[in-house]
């Protein structure tokens, strides 16, 4: 063989395969390489695996992407025979070693599109702009891989969990998300926000799993606290901050609407809560000069929601509290929830009876020091995710892709063995 062939054929990594270059054409745009069976070859059959001795069928050219070298797109023309092998009685096509399965791609090329989705540096469509493909194929391929590696990815063991649920379209489809805190990275997710959804992680860690759990912080959702009854009695659990807080802040925009939308009050009074939108929804240290003026503005005109502001920016001091100070946390939180009452809004009113109803579990946060920088951190990659892929319409593609951005499924990708 000449040493042009041997070089032509280890670029297309054919040294060991059966199939060999016979040409090579380059446009401005794309690299052509033909591509057929060695002449002394013999078809395989893509069913059996076997060589087939009788001779072909027909011969049809097949185009196969490959990985491109430069800029320029790379397609190999392949000279593919058809076989009328015994094993099916039926005519088939025969086996190309280095074409992946399910695409008309090279396998080297599907390898290398999973080994970039799983760095987590790039979404499917940065890699469709990347190389100029539809944005089915990426998301075909990085789907197919996610499945293949969640059936050997291990499940370690937490002692100290986050429980979260998420929509993966706006307000349907919820999914709960499991978390070990002390190695930040989301574990499990799994479809549905009910009990039996937080019980099957229970149930797949078992019995043992379920004795190391020390703490469990959350969104106080009755369905997760049943859940942790039932299976982690001994555990800890906490109230995750970053849940109170945001019931918080909507209980405050609660106040706020409920005055917006009150027909019965003047117009102007209306149309100042409206305008405290932005407000409201802010801590005092995030208001810049604009706004300053609007809040002595609010204070003027919408007493009430402007101490429901108030008594909003005072909760943050809850969280200033030590673990040995627990017993001033618990009559603060107490008398912080006599004050808001006085203001009497019903969103805010709501808001004090959940700090009444689950005052130990809010309390244990100061105790374990659990901070809710996770929680932010993971409710901020997930929000990133649902932005990448507008809403999931495949709401497994979205779990698995939870544990590749928030976990580690993907960390280890090693490509299928040929
Ligand atoms: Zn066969």
């Amino acid at each position: 063989m000449a040493q042009r062939d041997v070089i032509l054929n280890n670029l297309c990594g054919l040294q060991n395969s059966n199939f060999e270059v016979c040409d090579v054409k380059v446009f401005k745009d794309r690299e052509e390489w033909y591509i057929r069976r060695k002449p002394n070859a013999l078809p395989i059959c893509n069913n059996c695996g076997l060589a087939y001795e009788f001779g072909h069928h027909s011969i049809s050219t097949v185009e196969i992407i490959d990985q491109p070298s430069g800029r320029l797109k790379k397609i190999w023309k392949v000279s593919r025979a058809k076989i009328a092998c015994p094993c099916t009685l039926s005519i088939l096509v025969e086996r190309l070693d280095f074409k992946a399965d399910h695409h008309l791609m090279t396998k080297r090329f599907v390898d290398y599109i999973e080994e970039l989705l799983c760095t987590k540096m790039f979404t499917v469509a940065d890699i469709a702009r990347m190389f100029d493909l539809d944005y089915g194929i990426p998301y075909k391929i990085d789907h197919q891989c996610l499945i293949r590696l969640i059936q050997h990815h291990v499940l370690e063991l937490p002692e100290n969990i986050a429980v979260d649920e998420k929509s993966s379209k706006k307000g349907h489809n919820y999914v709960t998300i499991v978390s070990d805190i002390d190695r930040g990275q989301a574990i499990w997710a799994t479809e549905g926000n009910d009990k039996a959804a937080l019980d099957l992680f229970f149930k797949v860690i078992g019995k043992e799993g379920c004795e190391k759990i020390k703490t469990v912080s959350k969104d106080l959702w009755k369905p997760y606290i049943e859940s942790c009854n039932e299976y982690v009695p001994h555990a800890t659990q906490t109230a995750d901050k970053f849940h109170v807080i945001k019931r918080l802040s909507e209980a405050v925009d609660g106040v706020r609407k409920e005055i917006q939308n009150d027909k019965l009050l003047p117009s102007d009074i209306r149309a100042n809560a409206k305008e405290s939108m932005w407000i409201v929804r802010h801590k005092m240290e995030n208001l810049n000069d604009y706004y300053l003026p609007k809040l002595a503005e609010l204070e003027k005109t919408n007493a009430g929601l402007y101490r429901a502001y108030l008594q909003k920016e005072l909760f943050f001091e809850f969280y200033k509290f030590l673990p040995s100070e627990s017993e001033q946390a618990r009559n603060f939180l107490l008398a912080w929830v006599n004050e808001a009452r006085t203001i009497n809004f019903e969103p805010l009113n709501n808001f004090c009876d959940y700090l009444i109803r689950h005052t130990e579990m809010i309390l244990n946060a100061i105790i374990t020091r659990t901070t809710s920088a996770f929680s932010e951190g993971i409710n901020r990659k997930i929000n990133v995710l649902k932005s990448m892929a507008y809403g999931y319409r495949s709401i497994h593609y979205f779990i698995l892709k939870i544990l590749q951005r928030c976990g580690t499924l993907g960390q280890n990708w090693k490509p299928v063995p040929q």
